[in-house]
């Protein structure tokens, strides 16, 4: 039984864990200072309580930019204002290795972490900076960091989503009571989603039609920044120990607790580096971008493909208006279909729901969810436990649910059948479930974008028209007639059935 009981994240703490552990800092400081003001459950302290005032503050602007998504130097409009008149910089992200093995989020997931984070330092090295991994509960960690180091200026990516909009304030209002000064800059999303919201009387945009409207008449989105090189340091250094790797050096899978023996090799790899030359790749097949519409189903297309970036987009290794605005480019040159089914349109699915998700911290929850129907769902471990290990006895769900284990990625309409045949479909199970099993196992996995699709194939919110019910075996054998896809994914499942008989 490969499924590790981390089902559930049943407790707002619990939730509040999750987050403390990969959002990415996950942001760990951050979510002390949320999970403080949203559920009063937390017996953390928020880091910036304990900031005091440097002392021993040398003179001049000493900048700490603080990674938590957004893990790139392309695109980085607050990593670039913190150098901007900067004596020093550190580069800091923040893990707390007690978390991390006993966290409901898959080790494929963290591998993809620690990868994107081995390619941030490479490209700082390129910078003669490092990268500054900080092991250790932010909340002892970081004002002591900041005293060490005398920091003056705080710059982080602005985190549209709830619990780190709440964190984030809570930063800013404590770390300027102490002298520090805190920038933080747009760039996870296309847009500055309260400008959306504010055009919209106040509102979010609850069907993908209205948001459509309402970008038309905004200006368009800023352009993708370029990447941070050396010559936008203007002399700003980092300052290295001989004890940096130790102290601060990115830490491997088993440093933080896990068994790896026996891991396959990742399907995916994570940083900055991969995500653009997928990027490249991706809009190489100019005729397969331009003439993209409704996604299509083939069996190669159920297996990871070499030009995927939506982990890229989550762990913000690419920019999402890089992608953008490239594809724009590549559009002005070719015929295209128009959104919500151009690739475009698949981009501004996600910022919907970002949209629809960032001041509606009960978005990833049935009961207090105001957009959310209320469902009667039937609880049954049993079931549950079986759909998430690939274990139904349906083929076509079970290679679905056994990829998702083994690679962190399935296809598009993949996540429909599996998510229509665990709620309305045919198990009666919650959409909150599905998401939170997809969550710990998708290397994607946003929280608002995965909440906004649960509710939507589960029928508990209705962001446009949506009528489909998947048949468990007819969808399958359309998709994958030779069962092919299935042979592959649960051929270990069945020779090991076999083995027992
Ligand atoms: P492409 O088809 O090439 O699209 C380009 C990018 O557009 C993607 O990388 C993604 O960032 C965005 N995108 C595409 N489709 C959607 C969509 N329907 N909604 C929002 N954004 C979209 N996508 C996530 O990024 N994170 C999730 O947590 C997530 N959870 C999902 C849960 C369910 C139940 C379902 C049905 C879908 C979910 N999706 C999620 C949407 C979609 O399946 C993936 O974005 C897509 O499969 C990624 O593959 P790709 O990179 O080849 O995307």
């Amino acid at each position: 039984m490969f499924f590790s009981g981390g089902l559930a994240l049943k407790t707002p703490a619990d939730r509040i864990a999750r987050h403390l552990i990969l959002d990415s800092n996950v942001g760990d400081v951050a979510m002390s200072a949320a999970a403080e003001t949203q559920s009063g459950s937390s017996t953390r302290t928020p880091i910036v309580a304990q900031v005091t005032t440097p002392s021993g503050r040398q003179s001049g602007k000493h900048t700490v930019h603080w990674f938590r998504k957004g893990l790139r130097l392309h695109d980085n409009p607050a990593l670039r204002e913190g150098l901007t008149g900067a004596a020093t910089f550190r580069c800091v992200f923040i893990i707390d290795p007690w978390f991390a093995s006993s966290s409901n989020v898959g080790i494929n997931k963290w591998r993809f972490l620690l990868q994107c984070l081995e390619d941030l330092d490479n490209n700082l090295k390129k910078l003669n900076s490092r990268l500054f991994v900080v092991r250790g509960q932010p909340a002892d960690a970081l004002p002591k960091l900041f005293r060490e180091w005398g920091t003056t200026a705080l710059t982080f990516e602005e985190d549209p989503e709830p619990y780190g909009r709440v964190r984030d304030h809570n930063i800013m209002t404590k770390c300027r009571e102490v002298g520090i000064t805190v920038t933080s800059r747009v760039s996870h999303t296309l847009y500055k989603l309260d400008n959306i919201i504010e055009r919209n009387g106040g509102k979010a945009p609850l069907t993908y039609h209205q948001f459509q409207a309402l970008i038309a008449s905004m200006p368009p989105p800023p352009p993708a920044e370029p990447a941070i090189t050396a010559d936008m340091l203007n002399g700003a250094v980092t300052p290295l120990a001989d004890d940096h790797e130790d102290r601060f050096g990115v830490p491997t899978l088993e440093e933080l607790g896990f068994e790896t023996e026996g891991l396959k090799p990742p399907i995916w790899i994570g940083g900055e580096k991969e995500a653009l030359l997928r990027l490249e790749r991706h809009l190489e097949r100019k005729a397969w971008v331009a003439s993209f519409g409704r996604p299509k189903m083939t069996p190669q297309s159920l297996l990871a493909s070499q030009t995927g970036l939506s982990p890229y987009l989550r762990f913000g290794c690419l920019s999402t208006r890089l992608f953008y605005y490239q594809l724009t480019e590549l559009y002005t040159r070719v015929k295209r279909v128009l959104p919500p089914l151009s690739l475009h349109g698949q981009i501004l699915w996600r910022e919907f729901f970002y949209c629809a998700a960032t001041k509606n911290p009960y978005f990833d929850r049935m009961e207090g969810n105001p957009i959310c129907v209320q469902i009667p769902w039937e609880k049954n471990q049993e079931a549950l436990v079986k759909w998430a290990n690939g274990q139904t006895g349906f083929p076509w769900i079970d290679a679905i649910m056994i990829q998702l284990r083994e690679e962190g990625w399935i296809h598009h309409l993949a996540r429909h059948a599996a998510a229509c045949f665990l709620t309305r479909g045919d198990l009666w199970i919650s959409w909150e479930e599905g998401m939170k099993v997809f969550d710990e196992l998708l290397l994607d996995a946003d929280w608002s974008v995965n909440a906004g699709m649960w509710m939507w194939l589960s029928c508990s919110s209705f962001f446009q028209q949506f009528f489909h019910c998947y048949c468990p075996v007819r969808f399958g054998r359309k998709t994958d007639p030779n069962g092919d896809f299935i042979r592959e994914k649960v051929k270990k499942e069945f020779s090991k059935i076999n083995n027992d008989i």
